[in-house]
């Protein structure tokens, strides 16, 4: 199927391309669509979010869209940064100063209170308005400094209690490494995004086929 992954943020429309095209999928970005636009986020919830965000970019693109919303919730700081990760310092998608704010905010919080779940809620839209939402969830903890680059947002401070390995299974991350010192596919296979996109390509066969006779009914835009 076409899908259009709808997002702005580079690091997680790399993941979403590469998920969707490992699920069999032709993948087309915002970007290559000539789609421009930045819907406003007032959503309480990540699900809320996410849904906002596929319903401007379905309605903008025309196609199938994939959108997802996600955060860090950090137990120590009663869930935040949560819905307002990317903002978390003031200026959206300032990763550096969001990481930095992070540390600061958790420099007296001991090991084992440091424990922190990353949340994925994927929203998939098809034309017309239909809409299948999921979640996924990576339980870890926060590191006492940065460490790795691959990946984005979080990914240095961000410790996953297992990590994937070759073949899909999964193991305790007995190294202590970020997401930012895994491989793709070791992020993917455990990944709160990585989850939330296993459950859409479960969920997607039984929903396609309910959508079928839906084209009669009259579309919610
Ligand atoms: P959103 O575009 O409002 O969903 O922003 C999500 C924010 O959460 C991003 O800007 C990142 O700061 C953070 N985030 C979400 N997923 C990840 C991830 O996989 N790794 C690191 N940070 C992430």
């Amino acid at each position: 199927m076409l899908i259009c992954a709808a997002s702005n943020n580079a690091g997680k429309l790399k993941e979403l391309r590469r998920i969707l095209e490992r699920m069999g999928h032709q993948v087309k970005s915002l970007r290559e669509l000539g789609v421009d636009l930045d819907p406003e986020e007032t959503g309480a919830t990540f699900a809320e979010n996410a849904r906002i965000k596929a319903e401007a970019f379905c309605k903008a693109s025309g196609l199938p869209t994939v959108a997802d919303d996600s955060g860090l919730c950090v137990d120590a700081l009663g869930g935040a940064p949560g819905v307002y990760s990317a903002r978390y310092a003031g200026r959206h998608g300032d990763d550096d100063a969001n990481n930095t704010k992070l540390l600061r905010e958790m420099e007296e919080i001991p090991t084992e209170q440091r424990t922190a779940r990353f949340v994925s809620a994927v929203c998939f839209m098809l034309p017309g308005g239909r809409t299948l939402t999921v979640e996924g969830e990576c339980p870890g903890s926060i590191a006492f400094a940065r460490a790795g680059t691959n990946g984005f947002g979080y990914d240095p401070l961000f410790v996953p209690d297992y990590v994937g390995l070759p073949g899909g299974a999964v193991a305790p991350n007995t190294t202590r490494r970020s997401y930012a010192e895994l491989t793709d596919a070791e992020k993917d296979a455990v990944s709160h995004r990585g989850r939330a996109m296993e459950k859409l390509a479960a969920g997607l066969p039984a929903f396609l086929e309910g959508s079928k006779g839906a084209a009669t009914a009259p579309p919610a835009f």
